[in-house]
């Protein structure tokens, strides 16, 4: 089967030439795919013919447009922010989540079916790794949004009101664990002639796989750079991120201040906030420490590094607990007098399951939820 998104304009080619159409029909098709076509019967400028023979051959099962099907779609009480779980060909399931800003619309794509990482407050990670998905089905989760926002609003395939203007790769998955095919998903995002997503307006979020953020500053030097730090030290954080054990703070933070070296972006680090797991003062005070130890700059600020807090969100099989606003307030205040630039992220989605993986697992286990 060969998935057209997956596939780069030449392969496309040879398809069309195989089946005995002109080479062109490639690039017609793609630009369509990028629009968010679902179908060939919307690819108005093939003929009605050719239309029907390739949804034929999609019956069949030779091609695919994306390998994606929309499984359930939740949105928030506030309409900010919507959560989308995807069918994959092989009866895997994903999450895609859109969140509405006054700036643009921005994606939250996985990576990964399931994931290996094991990190304990986690829902993404409880059923382990399924498999890594390819480019494509990376490149579908984006497509088959805009066109639910094209769909909602009324807008036409073609028309250029709405696009996709930030992505995030921090849905369930770890990119730097699949990295070749996050690579080529963030070539075809970033195609100046498809959906034209800016290289600075996508974000990869890494647990801290130390080797893979070398070769991250060298071939994406210009893609944001996220890292899951959640605590100030190893006792604290092997605890909650197993990966910790194979890649200490000691190793994590000198790669982190490379890429900043060679890159000259700042990076960011998210901190999920746990009731008197990693919330205290004390801790505060570590975390201002590590980053400025790595991070300071001429006028004693940590400058070139920012900290995303966020109370965790509640997963029923972690039995961990999201600290209170007024602790994460405190928190936050702590790091900033001291010239830590931090800010506590809006929870945009929490009515609808919106933390990693938790469509996913109360799909499964529908009891469980609301839903
Ligand atoms: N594997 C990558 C990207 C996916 S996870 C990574 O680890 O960064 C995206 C972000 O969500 C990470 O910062 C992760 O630690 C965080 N996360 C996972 N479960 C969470 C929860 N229950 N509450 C808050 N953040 C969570």
């Amino acid at each position: 089967m060969l998935n057209l998104l997956d596939a780069d304009k030449k392969e496309i080619e040879c398809f069309f030439e195989a089946i005995g159409e002109k080479k062109f029909r490639a690039a017609q098709v793609q630009s369509w795919l990028y629009r968010g076509a679902m179908n060939f019967e919307e690819m108005t400028d093939l003929s009605k013919t050719l239309r029907r023979r390739l949804d034929e051959e999609v019956r069949k099962g030779t091609i695919s447009l994306g390998g994606i099907t929309r499984l359930a779609a939740l949105s928030s009480s506030d309409k900010s922010t919507e959560k989308f779980l995807f069918g994959l060909s092989d009866g895997n399931a994903i999450e895609t989540v859109l969140m509405r800003y006054k700036y643009g619309n921005s994606v939250c794509v996985s990576s990964q079916a399931g994931c290996r990482m094991g990190c304990v407050f986690c829902a993404s990670t409880i059923g382990g790794l399924k498999r890594n998905l390819t480019p494509g089905e990376i490149t579908a989760q984006v497509t088959a949004v805009l066109r639910h926002i094209k769909d909602e609003k009324g807008y036409s395939l073609s028309s250029k009101e709405e696009r996709i203007g930030h992505i995030v790769i921090m849905g369930t998955g770890e990119p730097l664990d699949n990295f070749d095919n996050v690579k080529r998903f963030i070539e075809i995002v970033s195609d100046p002639h498809g959906l034209a997503v800016g290289l600075r307006n996508i974000t990869v979020s890494t647990c801290g796989i130390v080797p893979m953020i070398g070769r991250f500053a060298e071939e994406l030097p210009q893609v944001n750079l996220a890292i899951s730090l959640h605590a100030p030290n190893n006792a604290v954080r092997s605890t909650l991120m197993p990966i910790n054990r194979k890649y200490p703070i000691e190793v994590l933070m000198p790669a982190c201040e490379d890429y900043v070296k060679k890159t000259g972006r700042r990076i960011t680090f998210e901190y999920a906030l746990a009731a008197d797991r990693n919330d205290t003062e004390q801790q505060a005070e570590g975390l201002i420490r590590l980053l400025k130890r790595y991070f300071r700059e001429k006028n004693g600020t940590a400058g070139l590094c920012h900290v995303n807090l966020i109370p965790l969100n509640k997963v029923e099989e972690t039995g961990l607990e999201g600290s209170d606003r007024r602790k994460a307030e405190t928190f936050c205040g702590l790091l900033t007098a001291a010239g830590v630039p931090a800010t506590i992220r809006r929870e945009m989605g929490a009515d609808i399951h919106a933390a990693c993986g938790q469509l996913r697992l109360s799909e499964n286990n529908p009891d469980k939820t609301n839903i």
